[in-house]
């Protein structure tokens, strides 16, 4: 039930072209930072509203949640090092490129990738953020400080790296923290940022890398941690065959088997990637609750194979999605994300299998359900105001029929409107209060000054 603010601003969002929520052809109202109403076709508010939007030219969706993705790798996209090169291979080659990483630059990537996401409709962006090299110690708090400064909401989860390439781990020595350090700092953040409370607009979570680059004490303690702080767990896993074959030969036994013995199956636990289970272990998963994050661009850039998105929702396992890193994406753009989820599926399921409105519900309410969360992800009474509003003005939108259907099959990438907890977050499609090109010729020069070739 909701409940009324009675001295909240009242905007009624109306008679949009479609909209992705059940009897709301007549728009809705938010109040607050909340929706609070739905009205049919040809109806009115129930109580008078302060503010109209006409949105007869807009398709309304709720806003697109990102539940993985690597926000410093904007730095590092099309590198000439990395590219064409599956993921072991790409990860060695960029972890002495990202050794370089200074605290200026990783803010400008963190505030280019929130930007980015919110321009294609992301209202809660999620990053796992693993690199902690000399100096960037507080890249947590520079994530949080650049969210609250853009409205967006973060979701971001102090990864980690414990086991160097000397211990038969998969980074340099330089880019890994000791156990002791990760889980002091994963404390001090959660106690400082993490807010559990409905309407967050900042959470964290714990993300030990992967199995290949972190301990098994730092993998048990991390769930610990997460019970005594109510927060959820997120790693890398069933990603390649590589991984199968190094989690066989260090540990003899496959990832979800590890995944096991470590104390992460359970509903708090969401996975990036998700791709390479048996039927065994997607039934498994399934029960448990395991939550699976699918990357559908970066898992067709680095040729890593087809999540089985299907049969994990049909087990039980939440199923969202993610953009990943944007060395292996190498975009930030949620929205194509979407259309790249549909396309793949279509491949591994036929095209009757997967609709357009599978797609999106796996970048809202699965999503959403990925991070524990229910009161973002759908358009009804109760939910935050998170919403993407795109119009089907441009060249490749003209001659469609179904609005809803023309934003996934005809590629919509940039939303005109983005809402965030009931404030505009972009308008007429550029972000408010923040100066594209300024943020575009920085970011550029320090990722040219830093990791450039030339
Ligand atoms: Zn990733």
């Amino acid at each position: 039930m909701t409940v009324r603010n009675a001295g909240a601003h009242r905007l009624w969002i109306r008679n949009p072209l479609a909209i992705l929520a059940e009897d709301s052809a007549g728009g809705i109202v938010v109040e607050g930072t909340r929706i609070v109403e739905r009205i049919p076709a040809g109806g009115q508010p129930a109580t008078p509203v302060h503010e109209t939007l006409d949105a007869s030219r807009h398709v309304v969706i709720p806003g697109l949640v990102n539940t993985h993705h690597h926000f410093f790798q904007t730095l590092t996209r099309a590198h000439p090092a990395a590219i064409n090169k599956p993921l072991f291979p790409w990860l060695k080659a960029l972890y002495t490129v990202w050794d370089k990483l200074t605290p200026e630059a990783f803010r400008l990537a963190t505030r280019l990738a929130y930007t980015e996401l919110l321009l294609s409709g992301c209202t809660t962006a999620g990053d796992h953020h693993y690199l902690f090299p000399k100096g960037l110690e507080a890249s947590v708090d520079i994530q949080v400080e650049e969210a609250r400064a853009l409205g967006i909401r973060a979701f971001v989860t102090r990864g980690s790296m414990s086991l160097s390439d000397k211990d038969g781990g998969l980074p340099p020595d330089t880019l890994v923290q000791d156990d002791d350090t990760i889980l002091s700092d994963s404390e001090r953040v959660l106690r400082i940022f993490h807010d559990p409370a409905p309407g967050a607009m900042a959470q964290i979570g714990l993300a030990p890398c992967s199995p290949f680059n972190v301990t098994k004490r730092l993998m048990r303690e991390s769930a610990a941690l997460a019970e005594r702080f109510d927060c959820r767990l997120h790693t890398h896993l069933g990603e390649t065959l590589d991984e199968d074959a190094y989690c066989l030969a260090l540990f003899g036994q496959r990832p979800v088997d590890y995944l096991e013995e470590v104390g992460w199956m359970n509903p708090r636990a969401w996975l990036a990637h998700g791709i390479h289970f048996n039927d065994d272990e997607v039934a498994r998963l399934g029960r448990a609750g395991v939550g699976v994050c699918h990357c559908p661009t970066s898992n067709m850039t680095l040729a890593s194979g087809l999540c089985r998105t299907c049969e994990l929702e049909a087990a039980g396992s939440p199923v969202g999605l993610g953009v990943d890193g944007s060395a292996s994406n190498d975009s930030s753009n949620l929205m194509e994300g979407v259309r790249h989820a549909l396309m793949l599926n279509r491949l591994t399921y036929g095209a009757e299998k997967v609709t357009h409105l599978d797609a999106l519900r796996w970048a809202t309410e699965g999503s959403a359900a990925c991070l524990g969360r229910t009161d973002i992800g759908r358009i009804e009474e109760g939910r935050e105001a998170d919403l993407a509003l795109f119009t089907l003005d441009e060249l490749r939108f003209s001659g469609a029929h179904d609005p809803l259907a023309a934003l996934v099959l005809c590629g919509a990438h940039r939303a005109d409107r983005v809402m965030v907890a009931g404030r505009w977050r972009v308008i007429d499609g550029h972000p408010v209060g923040l100066d594209t090109r300024q943020l575009r010729e920085r970011h550029g020069e320090l990722a040219r000054r830093l990791f450039g070739t030339s």
